[in-house]
C-alpha cells in the first residue's frame, strides 16, 4: 500500500504535512469517525483526499455548492487523480458518464450535493460498490446554529445508517463549540475524535486604520499591489457600484459583485476574478462563499463589518496559499452609527445580539493591543504572545506617550456637565465650540466647557476619547454609544492624577514586518519579478487552453519558488512545492524552458533549495549521488551510471551538501579543474573574502579570468575543505 508521505510528495508535490494533517489521516485510516475544524487555508481537503487514495473503495465527498465541487474536481484532475461530481449542473449524458466512471472503479472520489446523495439512483449506485469514506465538507451546514444551515444536511445521518462500514469525516472552518457538538451529534459520532487547528493565520498582516479619505486611502494601498488579486468589501450595493466605477476611472482592473446585479453578470465578474482576467472585486458580503481562489493577496474592508465572525471569515479569504497577504480595515465612527441605525429597525432578541456583535467589532477596531488577541479569543483560543509582529498594533512604533492630563480633564468634565447623555462626537463638538442644531437644541453653548478645546482637532479629540474608554475612565454604553464617567474617572478628576497617552494616532507601519517575512524563507521574498511575470503568463495561457482557473495549473507559491531558485533540471523542478509527478509530466517542460532561457540571458545561476527533511529524501537522485560519491565512487563512474555531464553531478553534490550532508574530500573533484594550483589558490582566497554563496562577485573580482564551470568545481572543493 502507498504511504501517506509518498502520496503527499508524488501526487501533491509537497514535502511535509501541515499541522494536524498527518494525525487526521492516521485517525481516518484507523477507521474512526473524525471531526476536523481548521481555518480556511488550513489544508482540509488533503485530509480526505490522501485517505481516498490510500483506501481501496470509493470516497464520497458531500459539498454544498456546485462551484466548490467543480473547483475541487478540476484541481484533482490536474494532479492526475480521477474524480467526478454529480449534481444538477450536468447534462444527462455527462451525468451517466460520471456514474459509469464511479461504477467501473475508475474514479476514486465522487463529489455530490447532499440532495443528490439522497436520491434512489445514487443510493443504488453506492450499494453496488464498496464505500470506504464519507467526507462531509462545510459540515457546519448541518447545524441550525451555524451561519449557513441547510436542511438536506440533516438527512446525512440516513446515509451513514445505510452504509455503516464507511468511515465518516466532517470538516468545517466554523469553530463555535455549539456547532461542533451539533455536527457530531447529528452525524451520530459515538466517540470524540476532534481535531481543532489553531485559527491564527500567520501569513496575514492585519491592519485597522482610521477612515479619513477612503478612496484616496484605497488607491494608495493598491499602489503596493500592482497586478495582484484582492477583494474590497463594502456595506451597500450602491457603495460597491460607486467604488468600482471610481477605481475603473483610475485604470484599475476591477469589477463589482452584489446581489443586485443580474445573474449572468455576477457570474461573469466572479469568473473573471477567479481566472485572473480581473484583478480586483469590489463586493458586498454576498461575495466569497464558494471562492477557492488561493492567491488573494489583500482584503480591504472599505466599511465596518457587522461582527467579528464575518470579519474573520472575510479576511480569511486572503492568502490561502500561505503567501504573505494584507488585510486592511478602514474604520470610522460614522460607519458604526450607520449599522446601528439598521439594527434599530430589528426586533428583539435579534436586536440585542446584533448590538453585542457590533460592539465587539468596534472595540476590536479601536483596540490598541495585538489584533490577534481579540480575534482568536472570539474563537475560544488564547493567544499567548505579547507581540505578534504581524499586525499594525504590534508593528507600530511604540507611540510616544505624552502627558494628556489636561485634555483628559476637559473631556471628562464635558461629559459630566452635559449630563452623560451623549456620544463622543457631540462631546467633541462642544469642546470645539461648534454651532449646530444639536448644540442649540440642548443649549450646550452655555456650558462652561463649551469651546475650551480648540487647541486640538476633531480627530485628535476622538482619539483621546477612545483612550479614555480603553482605560476605563469613561464608560460607553453599547447601543447608542453614550458616554459616562466611571468611578475611576471621577477619582482621577478629584485627585488630579496624571494621565499619559497619545495626542495623535500612532503612525502605523505599512511595511511587511520582519515576522511576516519569517513565514517564508527570506530568499523567497526576493524572487525575480520579471521571471515570475513570464511564468504567470505561461500559466494563464495553459489554463485558458484547458478552461480552468490558473491556480489549478500551479499555485503562486510554486511560481514564486521557480522564480527564486531557477531550477535547471527535472530533479530541481520536482523540488518546488506543489510539483507532483503528473504536473511535472504535463507542464514541466514548458516551465523549464522559460526558466532556463531566462537564467541564461540574465546569467543567473540555480540556487539550491534546501529540501525539507523527510524520509523519502533517500529516493531522490542527489541523495543517491551524494551517498555513492561518499562511498568512494568516482565522478566519471557516476556520470556514466546516470548518463549525465560532470556539471549535473556537481549540482547533485552541491545540493547534497547544502541539505546538510558532509561530502568526502577527494582529489578527483579537484582534478576536474584545469587551473594551475596557483590560480586555484587565488580563487580560494576570493571565496574567503567574498563568501561562497554567489559566484558573480568572485568572477568579477578575478577580472572574469576564471569561467563559471571552474568556479563551480572549486566552490565544491572549497566547501568540502571547510567542513
Ligand atoms: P481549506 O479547505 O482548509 O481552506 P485547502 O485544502 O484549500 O484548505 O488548502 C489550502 C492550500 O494549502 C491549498 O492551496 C493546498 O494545496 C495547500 N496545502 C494543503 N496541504 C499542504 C501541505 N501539506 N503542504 C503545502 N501546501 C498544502
Ligand atoms: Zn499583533
Amino acid at each position: 500500500m502507498l504511504t501517506a508521505e509518498s502520496i503527499l510528495k508524488a501526487t501533491f508535490g509537497y514535502d511535509t504535512f501541515k499541522p494536524l494533517q498527518r494525525e487526521i489521516i492516521n485517525n481516518v485510516m484507523a477507521r474512526r469517525d473524525t471531526l476536523v475544524i481548521m481555518p480556511t487555508g488550513g489544508g482540509k481537503s488533503l485530509t480526505y483526499q490522501v485517505p481516498a487514495l490510500m483506501m481501496e473503495g470509493l470516497t464520497v465527498v458531500v459539498s454544498p455548492l456546485i462551484a466548490l465541487m467543480k473547483d475541487q474536481v478540476e484541481q484533482l484532475r490536474a494532479l492526475g487523480v480521477s474524480a467526478v461530481f454529480l449534481n444538477s449542473s450536468l447534462s444527462s449524458e455527462e451525468y451517466q458518464e460520471n456514474m459509469d466512471s464511479v461504477k467501473s472503479g475508475q474514479s476514486k472520489l465522487l463529489y455530490v450535493a447532499p440532495e443528490t446523495l439522497l436520491t434512489p439512483r445514487i443510493y443504488s449506485l453506492l450499494s453496488s460498490l464498496k464505500l470506504d469514506l464519507l467526507a462531509i465538507d462545510e459540515a457546519h451546514c448541518i447545524s441550525e446554529w451555524g451561519h449557513d444551515f441547510r436542511p438536506e444536511y440533516r438527512q446525512l445521518v440516513d446515509v451513514r445508517r445505510k452504509f455503516p462500514s464507511a468511515v465518516c469525516m466532517a470538516l468545517t472552518a466554523t469553530a463555535t463549540p455549539r456547532v461542533r457538538t451539533d455536527i457530531a451529534a447529528s452525524l451520530g459520532f459515538t466517540e470524540k475524535n476532534e481535531f481543532l487547528a489553531s485559527f491564527n493565520r500567520e501569513n496575514l498582516f492585519i491592519e485597522v486604520t482610521p477612515k479619513q479619505d477612503p478612496v484616496a486611502q484605497t488607491v494608495k494601498f493598491l499602489q503596493n499591489f500592482k497586478d495582484q488579486s484582492g477583494i474590497i468589501y463594502c456595506f451597500s450595493r450602491k457603495q460597491v457600484d460607486e467604488l468600482a466605477a471610481t477605481l475603473a476611472r483610475y485604470k484599475y482592473s476591477v469589477r463589482p459583485y452584489h446581489a443586485g446585479l443580474e445573474d449572468g453578470e455576477r457570474k461573469r465578474n466572479q469568473e473573471a476574478f477567479i481566472r485572473d482576467d480581473v484583478q480586483i472585486i469590489v463586493a458586498t458580503i454576498a461575495f466569497g462563499m464558494g471562492i477557492n481562489k488561493p492567491n488573494v493577496r489583500f482584503v480591504i474592508h472599505f466599511d465596518l463589518p457587522k461582527s467579528i465572525e464575518s470579519y474573520y471569515q472575510e479576511i480569511g479569504r486572503a492568502g490561502r496559499d500561505g503567501l504573505p497577504s494584507h488585510c486592511l480595515l478602514l474604520y470610522s465612527y460614522g460607519d458604526a452609527s450607520k449599522i446601528r441605525y439598521f439594527i434599530d429597525q430589528k426586533e428583539e432578541p435579534e436586536r440585542s445580539s446584533s448590538y453585542q456583535h457590533l460592539d465587539a467589532m468596534t472595540r476590536y477596531a479601536e483596540g490598541s493591543s495585538c489584533r490577534r488577541k481579540p480575534l482568536l479569543s472570539y474563537f475560544g483560543e488564547t493567544y499567548s504572545q505579547e507581540n505578534c509582529g504581524i499586525c499594525d498594533n504590534c508593528g507600530a512604533e511604540p507611540g510616544s506617550q505624552t502627558d494628556i492630563t489636561i485634555p483628559a480633564q476637559k473631556f471628562l468634565s464635558c461629559v459630566k456637565r452635559s449630563g452623560e447623555k451623549f456620544g463622543a462626537a457631540h462631546i467633541v463638538d462642544i469642546l470645539l465650540g461648534a454651532d449646530n442644531e444639536k448644540i442649540q437644541k440642548y443649549s450646550h453653548q452655555t456650558l462652561s466647557t463649551y469651546g475650551i478645546g480648540k487647541e486640538l482637532t476633531k480627530s485628535q479629540w476622538m482619539h483621546i476619547s477612545r483612550q479614555l474608554v480603553e482605560r476605563g475612565l469613561l464608560n460607553q454604553e453599547p447601543a447608542y454609544r453614550v458616554l459616562s464617567v466611571t468611578a475611576k474617572g471621577l477619582e482621577m478628576l478629584k485627585a488630579r492624577e496624571q494621565v499619559f497617552g497619545q495626542i495623535n494616532e500612532a503612525k502605523r507601519v505599512g511595511k511587511v514586518s520582519a515576522k511576516l517575512r519569517a513565514s517564508l524563507p527570506a530568499e523567497e521574498l526576493e524572487y525575480d519579478n520579471l521571471l515570475f511575470a513570464q511564468l504567470r503568463n505561461k500559466r494563464k495561457e495553459l489554463a485558458d487552453g484547458e478552461g480552468v482557473p490558473p491556480y489549478v495549473i500551479f499555485s503562486d507559491k510554486t511560481l514564486v519558488q521557480m522564480a527564486t531558485y531557477f531550477p535547471q533540471d527535472k530533479d530541481s523542478l520536482m523540488n518546488m512545492s506543489g510539483m507532483g509527478k503528473v504536473k511535472y509530466e504535463r507542464y514541466g517542460a514548458d516551465f523549464l524552458k522559460i526558466i532556463k532561457e531566462y537564467a541564461r540571458e540574465n546569467k543567473l545561476e540555480e540556487k539550491y533549495k534546501t529540501p525539507m527533511r523527510n524520509k523519502d529524501d533517500a529516493g531522490r537522485r542527489y541523495v543517491a549521488v551524494g551517498e555513492a560519491y561518499n562511498a568512494g565512487e568516482s565522478l566519471e563512474s557516476l556520470m556514466a551510471r546516470y548518463g549525465v555531464t560532470a556539471d549535473t553531478i556537481l549540482n547533485h553534490l552541491a545540493r547534497f551538501m547544502t541539505a546538510g550532508n558532509p561530502l568526502r574530500t577527494a582529489s578527483d573533484l579537484l582534478a576536474l579543474s584545469k587551473l594551475t594550483p596557483d590560480q586555484q589558490q587565488k580563487v580560494f582566497t576570493a571565496f574567503d573574502e567574498l563568501g561562497p554563496d554567489m559566484l558573480r562577485p568572485v568572477h568579477e573580482k578575478l577580472n572574469a579570468a576564471v569561467n563559471y564551470d571552474e568556479l563551480k568545481i572549486l566552490r565544491l572543493c572549497y566547501l568540502c575543505e571547510k567542513r
